[in-house]
């Protein structure tokens, strides 16, 4: 699921990183890959700023302002009607957040 194009405050830093795969295997929307030992994005838009990657990279090399993709679940709300709310539990709703 894709949010509000080049809205995500999602910065990743490649000299930093390591290419320990982390933030891969945390990300849950796919946003990361490794690519030739380094994580590369595969698209910015798919993040929801839910800070797992960051939290997880000890390299310092993920920044993201985490919690505003709450924001995206309340415009998304008013987009597209119902309740602002977290698809973590795969309900996949068009007002999540994530
Ligand atoms: S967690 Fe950090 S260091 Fe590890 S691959 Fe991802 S960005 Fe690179
Ligand atoms: S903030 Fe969450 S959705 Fe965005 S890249 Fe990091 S782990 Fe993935």
């Amino acid at each position: 699921m894709k949010y509000l194009a080049n809205v995500t405050t999602l910065e990743f830093s490649p000299e930093k990183c390591t290419g320990c795969g982390r933030c891969v295997e945390v990300c849950p929307h796919g946003v990361f890959e490794i690519n030739e030992k380094k994580a590369h994005i595969t698209d910015k838009d798919l993040c929801m700023e839910c800070g797992a990657c960051t939290n997880n990279c000890e390299f310092g090399a993920i920044k993201v302002n985490s919690g505003v993709g709450c924001a995206s679940a309340v415009i998304n709300s008013i987009l597209y009607g119902g309740e602002p709310a977290c698809d973590c539990n795969g309900t996949d709703s068009k007002s999540a957040c994530c």
